[in-house]
């Protein structure tokens, strides 16, 4: 629509003068600023959808177009458990067959356990059926960006562009300034938008730029990733998650004989493990899995006599223990370690903004929600959108962007609280708390309707 709805007490002239100034900068409907697997994501779902992809529409990227041609034997050290909900996102815009065409890793069972203790929580679903994917993110990115070029139709692409300074639009009732969002790209080109997405990830640009508030902490950790060969090729489709008390170490299914390992920790200890030679960090790895140093006798006899009182009540709740696997070669220069925080954005939106992914909300790893947070973004927003621009409404109005916000709010919080409250649960190595975890995660485990609550929550 050329001239969207505007407050009704201003004069049409003001409103043309102000369009008349913007003209000389391209106009888009939708410009979203970052191009990672959520910005990416938002533009094919965009793009995609029968209301939203006849709108003029940017995808800006300050990096370069990154596609796995062909793919690499090796498998990337960067990968991402992925929810089914996730899955149905990316399968309705294609890429998910891209994503099978290249390679991914189902896997049916999650297991995770204290180091201090026997407890531990299975996952799994009737039928052995999926419960998630591991999947390396520059495998994402590639289906993502090869379904895109397939709709160049609908979305541009500008790859290598920073924006580098955004301009507000001004009042309604100003004479100066745009009522577009003005975005100005590091070549010295400048162009406005109706709305821009802000999907720059966590040191969002977008965020600090428009001045929206984010409550944010470092947990003063670092995640080392490696990919690891296992000893043995196995069906390998569990993912293993193991809480010491320095912080939690996971190992996820790539292949029958490889596996990715998340591992949090200090950064004196992570420097360390990162510094370690090939022989001593196997050795560091298969011990945090396996060590029983942590242990405590009284702990685990109040562990052992909750675990018999349950299966004498309930014979078939909790299910049973299996032992992780060793790990025996280390996939060449896989090491690298990424500092882990928390940050969330008090505000979502604004007139012609909207924050999606890491630019709106950052997690510890520990349960592999954040891109799918994101990806959840991606599905709400785009509703929205699609409703607004089916009824011929202006896409930057506050009106249908706040109940985007309300909608991700009400999930991404209680997810993000539970994932902080995890942390700090287990990392410590107190008795009374590791008694009252202990007795929480056996209680939990033997419980089936709870543990499929907390699945059905998570796999969103
Ligand atoms: C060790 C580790 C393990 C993880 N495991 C999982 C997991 O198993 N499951 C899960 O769901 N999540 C996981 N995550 C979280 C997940 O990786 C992030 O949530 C996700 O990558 C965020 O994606 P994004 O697209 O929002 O942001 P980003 O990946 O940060 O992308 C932002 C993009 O914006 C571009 N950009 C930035 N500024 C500008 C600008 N001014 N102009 C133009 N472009 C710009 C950047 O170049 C970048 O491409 C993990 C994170 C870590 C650290």
């Amino acid at each position: 629509m050329l001239f969207p709805v505007c407050a009704p007490t201003i004069p049409w002239c003001l409103v043309l003068h102000r369009r008349l100034s913007a003209a000389a900068a391209p106009l888009y409907d939708v410009v979203i600023s970052g191009g990672g697997m959520v910005g990416t994501a938002m533009a094919c779902a965009l793009g995609s959808h029968p209301h939203l992809r006849h709108q003029r529409i940017l995808l800006l990227e300050a990096g370069q177009r990154k596609v796995l041609e062909p793919l690499p034997q090796q498998f990337s050290n960067r990968v991402s458990s992925i929810t089914p909900g996730s899955a149905t996102l990316l399968a309705s815009f294609g890429a998910w067959d891209h994503i099978c065409a290249m390679r991914l890793k189902p896997y049916k069972r999650m297991q995770v356990w204290d180091a201090c203790s026997d407890s531990l929580i299975t996952f799994d679903k009737e039928g052995m059926e999926d419960i998630g994917y591991i999947i390396e993110n520059n495998v994402i990115t590639t289906a993502l960006t090869g379904q895109l070029d397939a709709m160049s139709e609908h979305v541009e692409v500008l790859y290598r562009s920073r924006a580098v300074g955004y301009t507000w639009p001004a009042p309604y009732n100003s004479v100066e300034g745009s009522p577009y969002v003005g975005i100005q790209l590091a070549d010295g080109q400048s162009l406005h938008t109706r709305l821009v997405i802000g999907a720059d990830g966590q040191n969002s640009m977008v965020r600090r730029s428009a001045g929206m508030n984010t409550v944010q902490w470092s947990y003063n950790h670092m995640a080392v990733v490696a990919t690891l060969e296992l000893s043995e090729s196995t069906e390998n489709n569990v993912a293993w998650q193991r809480f010491l008390p320095s912080g939690p170490i996971a190992l996820l299914p790539l292949s029958d004989s490889w596996s990715s390992l998340v591992w949090s920790t200090s950064p004196e200890h992570a420097a360390e493990l990162l510094r370690m030679d090939e022989e001593s960090f196997l050795d560091a790895v298969n011990s945090a899995f396996w060590s029983s140093e942590h242990h405590s006798d009284f702990i685990s006899s109040a562990g052992s006599l909750l675990r018999s009182a349950v299966s004498f009540l309930r014979p078939s709740g909790s299910s049973s223990r299996q032992l992780p696997p060793s790990v025996s070669r280390l996939g060449d220069k896989s090491r690298a370690a990424f500092p882990l925080g928390l940050g969330h954005a008090t505000e979502y939106v604004r007139q012609r903004v909207a924050l999606i992914g890491d630019a709106a909300h950052r997690v510890h790893p520990l349960a592999g929600q954040g891109v799918n947070m994101g990806f959840g973004d991606v599905a709400s927003l785009v509703h929205h959108l699609s409703i607004a621009a089916f009824n011929g409404q202006d896409l930057g109005s506050t009106r249908h962007l706040l109940e985007y916000e309300t909608e991700r709010q009400r999930q991404n919080l209680p997810l993000m609280a539970a994932i902080d409250l995890l942390k700090r649960l287990y990392n410590t190595k107190k008795p009374p708390i590791v008694l009252l975890r202990t007795l929480g995660l056996q209680a939990t485990n033997a419980l089936p309707p709870l543990k499929e609550q907390i699945m059905e929550f998570a796999s969103k």
